[in-house]
């Protein structure tokens, strides 16, 4: 089923963003659809879109906005490590089609103006008749074993106050097993046997689905990837450094609960 660009009633989860950010009310309670017809109103070039079949309605307001009283902000990846995955879900949609909308407005083939597609939670091109769909960018995140030590590393350019998992991006034609031996060799130099799916996690920062594997060492000394990485290091993992928070399925793996 299409998604409803402002509607006039919804029964759905109501959000509304602000960059990464979410609005709440006062006291951190979750928005109705009257709010967001109110901020609608008050932000009138904001996408508003209801989607029934996934029960999401959302507004994009977008950064650096001042709100009217009442309303208070706190950031997605906060929300996500207070609640429940079901609960997170439509969130994570929410701020995943928000960010589709706003950056997929022209076909690529011919370069004419998208149009919502009539029936399908897609964009469609007048001209050319090309179909787009929102955009997925699938990651492998690997947590990599030695006897009972695990590997975490401290990227240079992001979260650079924690050690996290080995992760990045999947290459046009190989399969996430070959992506997760790539990245591991790429950026810390050592081969890993018995890759083991473990579970997945949509990452809407803004399109990421990050696919989780744990990996045991095989062979090789550590050499890091000097401009992406600046430690990496074997772990106790009941004694590891500051890692990625809770809601991440980083830390799902780093403590073991997948
Ligand atoms: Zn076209």
């Amino acid at each position: 089923m299409a998604i409803i660009v402002n509607p006039k009633e919804s029964g759905s989860a109501c959000f509304a963003l602000s960059g990464k950010n979410l609005l709440l009310k006062e006291g951190g309670k979750a928005l109705s659809f009257h709010d967001l017809c109110e901020l609608k109103a008050k932000f009138v070039e904001a996408d508003f879109f209801d989607e029934p079949s996934f029960g999401v309605c959302a507004i994009d307001l977008g950064e650096g906005k001042d709100f009217p009283g009442g309303y208070e902000l706190k950031t997605i990846r906060q929300y996500f490590a207070e609640h429940a995955e079901e609960d997170s879900f439509r969130l994570a949609r929410a701020r995943a089609l928000l960010a589709w909308r706003r950056d997929w407005k022209f076909c690529g083939k011919c370069g004419s103006p998208l149009q919502d597609h009539a029936e399908l939670t897609a964009r469609e091109c007048p001209h050319c008749g090309k179909v787009y769909f929102p955009r997925i960018e699938p990651c492998v995140i690997v947590l990599v074993n030695r006897g009972d030590k695990i590997l975490l590393a401290r990227h240079m350019q992001r979260n650079q106050d924690i050690y996290a998992c080995i992760a990045g991006f999947m290459e046009v034609g190989e399969s996430a097993e070959h992506a997760v031996r790539r990245e591991i060799m790429e950026e810390v130099g050592i081969t890993v046997k018995n890759i083991r799916y473990r579970g997945s996690q949509s990452w809407p920062f803004p399109d990421q689905l990050m696919l989780a594997f744990t990996a045991e060492y095989e062979s090789g000394e550590i050499k890091l990837q000097k401009d992406e990485l600046s430690d990496a290091r074997w772990f106790d993992r009941e004694n590891c450094p500051a890692s990625p928070q809770p809601g991440s399925i980083a830390y799902k793996l780093i403590h073991n609960e997948i």
